[in-house]
């Protein structure tokens, strides 16, 4: 069986697998990540990449990491959180596995696994939405992943939709990701419990102390307030989808990321505000927005399979 590996870079942890042409994932391994000193981090890939070399008889391997990623030379330009600038990690990748290497950023392998394998499966024009602390995307369009121009392209978290709103940090006010992510849920947290030192959310978290998670907490308990936020935060996030679907025009939106896994208390109110904020809703085929299938394994399946598609010369 036809097979490649796929690593997933974080800041706090190389994940990678060995995975087959149809998804299957036959092998795990990952170590912690020495953030901040790039060589180290290096040598820790490889590492990982040879553990699983030795499991199967890959033919490539795939690399995701957070940062601006140069997919057509290879390089990693900037990645604040790994220390790394214009580091050539396609070449020294071959260099040292021997193998056909690619690397991309970590939301375009997500979501090229989601697409591949995940819930974008069968679409050809997905858009790939990951809501974490921040929010990250993915853009395939006619079956290839859309890169931009200099491949920094789907870097959906920071267009402005609230001027004036909190700082971001990319430098600006009131981008996406700060209405509509984890951060919006930490600070709606924080406010409603200082507010209300008696609510549920304050008791879970301190009354200054409170996050996100309590908040998801106290919804799971049917809290009315924490419902309350998390209904707030999914509308915004309807509302931006439904401007990227009006430019991108998908025919399906998949929504990945920690905080997506609070599912349809969050989705929910995401699609009813989709539905009234996008262009012409009676006239155009429904856009479903669907829950992300891979879950955290996205990124090293995705990197997996982006190396096996290239290698077949097919992405
Ligand atoms: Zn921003």
């Amino acid at each position: 069986v036809r097979s490649a590996i796929g690593i997933d870079v974080g800041g706090t942890k190389v994940g990678g697998l060995l995975v087959a042409e149809h998804g299957e994932v036959l092998a795990e391994e990952s170590a912690d990540t020495p953030a901040g000193d790039v060589e180290a981090t290096m040598e820790t890939i490889y590492g990982v990449a040879r553990g699983l070399a030795g499991r199967g008889e890959p033919e490539g391997i795939g690399v995701g990491a957070a940062g601006m990623v140069d997919f057509h030379a290879g390089t990693m330009r900037f990645a604040p959180n790994l220390a790394w600038k214009e580091v050539p990690i396609r070449e020294l990748l071959t260099e040292h596995t021997g193998l056909q290497a690619v690397v991309d950023n970590d939301a375009n392998v997500a979501a090229w696994g989601e697409y591949r394998f995940g819930a974008g499966q069968g679409y050809q024009d997905v858009l790939v939405v990951t809501v974490g602390t921040g929010i990250g995307g993915g853009i395939i369009s006619g079956g290839r992943l859309v890169r931009g121009a200099h491949g920094f392209a789907a870097e959906i978290g920071h267009f402005i939709v609230e001027p004036g709103g909190p700082w971001c940090g990319c430098g600006n006010q009131g981008c996406w990701e700060q209405v509509a992510s984890g951060r919006a849920l930490d600070r709606a947290a924080r406010e409603g419990a200082e507010s209300r030192p008696d609510s549920l959310i304050a008791t879970l978290g301190g009354a200054h102390a409170a996050e996100g998670r309590h908040v998801w907490e106290a919804a799971r308990r049917q809290d009315r307030m924490a419902i309350r936020i998390i209904d707030a935060v999914g509308r915004r996030l309807g509302e931006g989808i439904a401007g990227l679907v009006n430019v991108l025009d998908p025919e399906a939106v998949v929504v990945g990321g920690g905080v997506a896994d609070i599912g349809d208390l969050l989705l929910e109110p995401a699609r009813e505000a989709f539905r009234g904020a996008v262009e012409a809703p009676d006239h155009r085929p429904d856009v479903p927005i669907l829950p992300a299938r891979l879950g955290n394994r996205a990124g090293a399946i995705g990197a997996a399979a982006l190396a096996l598609d290239v290698v077949a010369g097919g992405a």
